[in-house]
């Protein structure tokens, strides 16, 4: 589950458009490695950039443990389990699921 305008996101964002190599402060340096490769490309030229990136991110994330987890993906395969992503709203606290793979 990601969360709207999620700090760490924004921070890995406006590096990778700067393209500054600076390194972020504290914890941020480590999280933005790994939202990083989530974020890349063109898919979130439009609209609201750091909002459609928290929704990529989760994405990614979804995928990794479809993925990467064997014992995730063994439940997966079996249809024990579903691995659903999601976006917290802080203003007003809903959840919002992510349901289809474009969902931006
Ligand atoms: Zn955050």
């Amino acid at each position: 589950m990601g969360h709207e305008n999620c700090g760490a996101v924004k921070a890995t964002l406006e590096a990778n458009e700067e393209k500054k190599h600076n390194k972020l402060p504290g914890h941020l340096e480590s999280l933005a490695k790994s939202i990083g490769p989530a974020i890349k490309g063109d898919q979130c030229e439009k609209g609201d950039k750091l909002q459609c990136a928290v929704r990529a991110n989760v994405r990614h994330v979804v995928d990794a443990l479809n993925k990467n987890q064997p014992i995730i993906s063994k439940m997966v395969d079996d249809e024990d389990i579903v691995v659903v992503g999601g976006v917290y709203d802080i203003e007003n606290g809903k959840v919002k699921i992510l349901k289809s793979e474009t969902e931006l």
